[in-house]
């Protein structure tokens, strides 16, 4: 009676491994430095833009549209040379003067895996007179409706601003995630918006911060 019972209580907890094993696998898609919000369609993690395996990559990119350092460097190293002949006659044709604070222009990615890459030119924080979230959220949203226009279905962001521009982290997590979800609610074209950070803190920072609803 007693083995039965024992065999029972061990035949209970091989048959409750398989479930067991499926919520670690969601406790690790959902733990500090990768998680999933919005059914699945926003997917926060840490990682190198460049090697994303998406439609379009966002570059956090400056005006001049023809290169610089951070993830605007790092896009043009990987890309190649193709990716700023694309720039320079987008800016020959469209934006002699340079690509406006939060607007948003299409291009090659060159040898990345990427087909596109979206530029967007985010404010430099404390430039604007008070009108930083603004212009960064016309970053997401301009990036995300040349994406839908553009028939895409994946896209990657960089944490724009929050370098070089000086954007605290956990500001830009409430105006990019506050606006991702505002498009996504109307948008029914895009599958995945994946978040990549460089660092795992920032993706803590990211976390704790963020505004969307499930
Ligand atoms: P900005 O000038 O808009 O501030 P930066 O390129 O300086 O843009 O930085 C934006 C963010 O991107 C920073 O948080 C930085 O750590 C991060 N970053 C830098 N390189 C990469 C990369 N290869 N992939 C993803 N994120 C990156």
């Amino acid at each position: 009676m007693r083995l039965k019972s024992k065999r029972a209580k061990k035949v209970e907890s091989s048959t409750f491994r398989l479930p067991l094993g499926s919520k670690l696998k969601l406790d690790v898609m959902n733990s500090k430095h990768e998680r999933t919000f919005l059914d699945g369609r926003v997917r926060v993690m840490v990682g190198d833009i460049t090697k994303q395996d998406v439609d379009a990559i966002v570059n956090a990119a400056n005006s001049s549209l023809l290169g610089g350092g951070g993830v605007d460097g790092a896009i043009h190293r990987a890309g190649g040379p193709e990716i700023l002949e694309a720039c320079r006659e987008i800016r020959r044709t469209r934006f002699p003067e340079g690509l406006p604070t939060g607007e948003a222009v299409i291009t090659t990615a060159g040898k990345m895996p990427a087909l596109y890459v979206i530029h967007t030119v985010g404010p430099i924080y404390g430039e604007h007179r008070g009108q930083e979230a603004e212009l960064l959220a016309n970053c997401y949203h301009n990036s995300l409706t040349l994406a839908v226009e553009k028939n895409l279905t994946s896209i990657a962001f960089p944490a724009i601003s929050t370098g070089v521009y000086g954007y605290p982290l956990e500001e830009a997590a409430v105006v990019s995630s506050k606006t991702i979800e505002n498009f996504l609610s109307t948008d029914r074209q895009l599958k995945e918006v994946r978040l990549v950070f460089f660092q795992p803190r920032d993706v803590e920072a990211f976390l704790d911060h963020q505004k969307f609803s499930e």
